[in-house]
């Protein structure tokens, strides 16, 4: 299973990839958290895109299919992955399809998380991590809106988008989520 999961900062993509991963035995793989790690240990790359972290915009392009490509081409990786937080961009979304079809491989869906904005404040300013400033959550949510939200009309014109209501209990997306896969394995 290669799948995508799409959502706006705080509608919960994190924890039900991790969910996900868990039920399907295949690794969930998040482009913030491996690069918050570079951060922490000061590699080139974490140094590299520190500072454009915290002020809530995007790293580039170029520098994230370097990280996702290494990352796909690990073992682990072989039988299938969840990404959560990549792509985020059309052009990510182009180059990815290319490393897969490098691969020899494809997606099998795009599962996209919708939760009504209002929602989205609160909860992320809820979970705020302590560089957060309100400031910083508000323009993530713009770059959301500007370079992000237009992937979900790009997977819909490949048929490839499934829409899950988000604003439900964390158990209850779950179940919509394997049920929706279920769907698509049987299809
Ligand atoms: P996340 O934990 O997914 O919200 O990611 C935290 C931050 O890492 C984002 O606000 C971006 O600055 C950066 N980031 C993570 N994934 C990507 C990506 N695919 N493209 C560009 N920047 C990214």
């Amino acid at each position: 299973m290669r799948i995508i999961l799409l959502g706006a900062p705080g509608s919960g993509k994190g924890t039900q990839a991790a969910l996900l991963a868990e039920e399907l035995g295949i690794p969930a793989i998040s482009t913030g958290e491996m690069l918050r790690q570079a951060v922490a240990a000061g590699t080139p790359l974490g140094e590299k895109v520190k500072q454009v972290m915290s002020s809530g915009d995007l790293v580039d392009d170029a520098t994230m299919g370097e990280v996702v490509k290494e990352r796909l081409a690990r073992k682990d990786a072989n039988e299938g992955f969840i990404l959560d937080g990549y792509p985020r961009t059309l052009a990510q979304a182009d180059l990815l399809t290319e490393i897969l079809e490098e691969m020899e491989s494809e997606l099998d869906g795009v599962l996209y998380l919708q939760v009504p904005e209002a929602v989205l404040v609160e909860r992320i300013l809820g979970r705020r991590r302590a560089d957060d400033t309100e400031g910083v959550i508000r323009q993530r949510l713009v770059v959301y809106k500007r370079q992000t939200q237009p992937l979900v009309e790009y997977y819909k014109q490949r048929g490839k988008l499934t829409a899950i209501d988000g604003d439900r209990l964390i158990e209850e997306v779950a179940g919509a989520f394997l049920e929706a896969l279920g769907r698509k394995v049987n299809a």
